[in-house]
């Protein structure tokens, strides 16, 4: 599908005196099909060519990256697309919504009262009625085969992979983190998630759900950088974003990887880390410009 140098996605950074800090720059694998959103969508696709399905059906809001990755994916290797979509259809489209119109995903707006179906069989039933066979992909993208795919994250570290001390990653659903703790198993690296929406702690059982019967390792959560909730920003998190990307010369946005980097100098300043540590920051892409 895609080839890529892994070696170009390993950054080292000169964040602090006290630690080794590296990313991860999942950002740069694709424009579209961004960071996460390739490894979460590679073994079901894959499952849906197996099974014969051409068409994929997935849930997301209307700024929801996953939605164009899915659109994108299916642009490009040949699936028809439909987007349910969260919230009556607005006058006018935005700019995602608009783009992967272009790439044929054909939208399908719900309100939020039926959007909350998107995971009870009548509902997927009437879909199946309405747009015939699909192979439906959760909201977010995360099920099993997710996991398996993100469980290749740190693949793209051969030599390096189990030698951080510390491993942040930003958490929406917990596809991704989920996969890391698989592969983490029996390391002695610390895994870090920073959920993105307001009382997340329901996400150790969604993750773990996830995670199924598979050894993991185990990994903690903290609660107090959501910024007010999922898609919410305060003017601190983006005069940080600002001053972040100027300093350093690495993009993010408010809605998810912003708020992992600012967790993570809040909890350098915190003494969080063990002097001398290595850390690995992994940014999940979901910047478009
Ligand atoms: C979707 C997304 C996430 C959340 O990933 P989960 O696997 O749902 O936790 C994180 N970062 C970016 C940039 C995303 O687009």
């Amino acid at each position: 599908m895609i080839f890529v140098n892994t070696l170009d996605f390993l950054e080292k950074v000169d964040f602090s005196k006290k630690i080794e800090v590296f990313i991860l720059r999942l950002d740069k694998i694709d424009s579209y099909i961004s960071g996460n959103k390739w490894f979460k969508l590679k073994y079901n696709l894959q499952e849906a060519r197996k099974l014969g399905l051409n068409k994929l059906l997935t849930f997301g809001g209307a700024y929801s990256n996953h939605i164009v990755a899915v659109a994108a994916a299916g642009k490009r290797w040949g699936f028809e697309t439909i987007g349910v979509i969260r919230g009556e259809k607005p006058p006018i489209l935005n700019e995602r919504l608009l783009q992967v119109e272009k790439w044929g995903m054909e939208l399908y707006f719900v309100s939020r009262q039926d959007y909350q179906q998107k995971k009870n069989p009548d509902f997927i039933q009437k879909l199946e009625q309405k747009f015939g066979n699909f192979y439906l992909i959760p909201e977010g993208g995360s099920n099993a085969l997710a996991v398996q795919g993100t469980s290749e994250i740190l693949d793209f570290l051969p030599q390096l992979s189990f030698s951080f001390d510390y491993i942040l990653c930003c958490v929406g659903t917990g596809g991704t983190l989920a996969g890391l703790a698989r592969s983490l198993y029996a390391t002695n690296t610390k895994l870090v998630g920073i959920p993105v929406l307001k009382n997340a702690s329901f996400l150790y059982q969604e993750i773990y759900k996830l995670l199924q019967d598979t050894p993991f390792q185990s990994f903690e959560l903290l609660l107090d950088y959501h910024f007010g909730g999922y898609a919410k920003k305060t003017e601190k998190l983006s005069a940080f974003i600002q001053h972040f990307e100027e300093k350093f010369q690495v993009p993010t946005e408010f809605v998810y990887t912003g708020k992992m980097f600012f967790a993570f100098f809040d909890l350098l300043e915190k003494n969080f880390f063990l002097q001398n540590s290595k850390v690995l920051l992994v940014h999940t892409g979901g910047v478009f410009r």
